[in-house]
């Protein structure tokens, strides 16, 4: 009688663990969803970094995807991209591209970061004075050789250690679909002295200061620069659709 009850207990206890273990899970991706508690903060700092930007010389800053097909998603309050009638706040710019596209390093810095796990999937981070820039939803994985940690993804010539130093508009990895994602695409998110900001804010002054030397100086068009007039220059009015994180 005792070892029928063990039986029938043991589903139970597995349903425990599995409730246990989806409510981390859970955890985990509301806390890096959520909206953030201190948003007055945040709006400040966005402020401050959409002055730095207009303020900023990027004539030498590289657009980070190639293949760029479509803006899918953009910075701030969206309706949840798991479904569900619930709000979150999305960190950064969705940036669709054909799978296997190159992503190319935005501006020249030093690798702090590399991951495989959570929403954000294989991605890496490049710091660059001020700035954080992270990309997402990359091909490959991460590989500790001789007890450095190494993003790798051998089918697109990608090997790039933390603390390596990356040029503006070098590959730094392939569009992929690892993480929270539907679709192929860069979610590309920016941060200034640790506040989160709106990436299409530089993508325009960019935009703006390049597309203004292109016409000018028509010697030496910048080499990096691939802006797609067409499809770049209102990253606010191309959102056609969206693919989560
Ligand atoms: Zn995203």
């Amino acid at each position: 009688m005792k070892r029928a009850f063990e039986l029938l207990l043991q589903p139970q206890r597995k349903a425990v663990y599995v409730k246990i273990i989806l409510f981390f899970i859970g955890l985990g991706i509301t806390s890096s969803l959520t909206v953030l508690p201190k948003l007055n903060l945040v709006e400040a700092g966005e402020i401050r970094a959409n002055q730095i930007a207009l303020n900023s010389n990027w004539q030498a800053a590289s657009f980070p995807v190639e293949n760029f097909q479509a803006y899918t998603s953009a910075y701030g309050y969206r309706r949840s991209a798991t479904g569900g009638g619930g709000w979150e706040f999305h960190r950064g710019l969705d940036m669709a591209a054909p799978m296997g596209s190159y992503i190319r390093n935005w501006w020249g810095g030093t690798v702090t970061k590399v991951g495989d796990r959570g929403a954000c999937g294989t991605n890496i981070t490049i710091q660059s004075g001020e700035w954080e820039h992270v990309y997402c939803h990359m091909q490959g994985q991460v590989e500790i050789i001789g007890g450095i940690r190494y993003l790798v993804d051998r089918s697109g010539g990608i090997q790039i250690a933390v603390g390596q130093q990356i040029p503006a508009g070098v590959r730094i990895g392939r569009i992929g679909m690892t993480g929270r994602t539907t679709g192929p695409h860069l979610h590309w998110g920016l941060k200034y002295s640790n506040n989160y900001i709106d990436p299409a804010v530089v993508l325009r002054e960019m935009y703006s200061q390049q597309g203004a030397a292109t016409a000018s100086a028509t010697t030496s068009p910048s080499p990096s620069w691939n802006p797609q007039p067409s499809s770049f220059a209102s990253p606010s009015s191309q959102y056609i659709r969206n693919w989560g994180y």
